[in-house]
């Protein structure tokens, strides 16, 4: 007879041995997979909310395992950070997302693709020296490549100033990302040279309910204004969400409203016809 309590505390045992093995074995099959360059992009709209014209992309990255399997970034990017393979898997996303999209933002000098950096490469400042080679020769302007960073793990602020600054020299426009689910306090948003504050979905899930964090939301806003900040709003799912952004004149959008994130050729014919429009 073994008592209750200490079965749980076997099964809660052999679930973290599980999940740590599961862990374990999919850092092994990152690393192969970084070697063999399993990764692609998705690109999902970006659309200015007062004219409804879509004005570019964020890249999203895409690992589709050798069985055809998928994992979600959310799940890779952080386990990438942790083992060290960030700055090569960071690599293969600016080599792709200018491979695939250089043609469209030669076409249109006012379109322009954003770019996900973490907190490792906001610190290093690598991925800018490598985005600035690939750049070269492209005819691509440096402005049509927006930069998204994380305020997640931002260790060192200064290191973290230094990269921002020389990217905005650079030409490039600097977004924080996800703002709002991090550390940031007012202070710490004065310090960063930045042109964009992207608001994080679970900001725009509470608008128009009646959830504590919806005077959040409109308090976000405000902060960006006062900041001189332009404002991008992610996960635009309804209508009423739409109404409300347009109405506190927040700039840019995107979500599953106006696009999934597609494929490269299928956001380039959503593009060209919303142009047209
Ligand atoms: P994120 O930067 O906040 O990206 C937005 C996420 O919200 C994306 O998930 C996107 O597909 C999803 N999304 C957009 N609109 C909607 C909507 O209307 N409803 C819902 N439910 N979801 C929506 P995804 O592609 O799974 O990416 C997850 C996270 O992984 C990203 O969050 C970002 O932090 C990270 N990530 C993705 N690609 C890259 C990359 O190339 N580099 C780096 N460093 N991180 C990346
Ligand atoms: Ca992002
Ligand atoms: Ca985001
Ligand atoms: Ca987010």
């Amino acid at each position: 007879f073994i008592p209750l309590g200490v079965l749980g505390a076997l099964a809660a045992v052999a679930a973290v041995v599980w999940l740590s093995r599961r862990r374990l074995s999919l850092r092994g099959e990152l690393a192969t997979a970084v070697r063999r360059r399993e990764f692609h992009m998705h690109y999902q709209p970006i659309i200015e909310l007062d004219t409804g014209i879509c004005v570019g992309a964020e890249s999203l990255v895409r690992w589709t395992r050798p069985d055809g399997s998928h994992v979600r970034p959310d799940l890779f990017i952080p386990l990438a950070e942790e083992h060290g393979l960030i700055d090569a898997l960071t690599d293969q996303v600016i080599e792709r997302v200018i491979d695939d999209m250089r043609e469209l933002l030669v076409q249109d000098r006012s379109a322009h693709i954003a770019i996900n950096l973490s907190a490792g490469d906001v610190s290093s400042g690598r991925a800018l020296k490598v985005l600035a080679a690939k750049l070269a020769g492209t005819g691509i302007h440096p402005q049509q490549i927006w930069l998204e960073a994380t305020e997640r793990g931002f260790i060192d602020i200064q290191r973290a100033r230094n990269t921002l600054a020389v990217a905005r020299r650079t030409g490039h426009c600097v977004a924080i990302d996800d703002f709002g689910v991090g550390y940031s306090s007012l202070q710490y948003l004065q310090q960063l040279p930045l042109d964009a504050l992207k608001i994080d979905k679970s900001f725009i899930d509470a608008i128009g309910t009646d959830s504590a964090t919806s005077p959040v939301t409109s308090h976000i806003i405000d902060m960006a204004k006062t900041l001189g900040l332009f404002t991008v709003a992610e996960g635009i799912e309804t209508p009423a969400q739409l109404a409300y952004l347009q109405a506190r004149q927040v700039e840019f959008g995107q979500g599953w409203l106006f696009s999934r994130a597609l494929p490269p050729e299928e956001f380039i014919a959503f593009h060209h016809q919303r142009l047209q429009q």
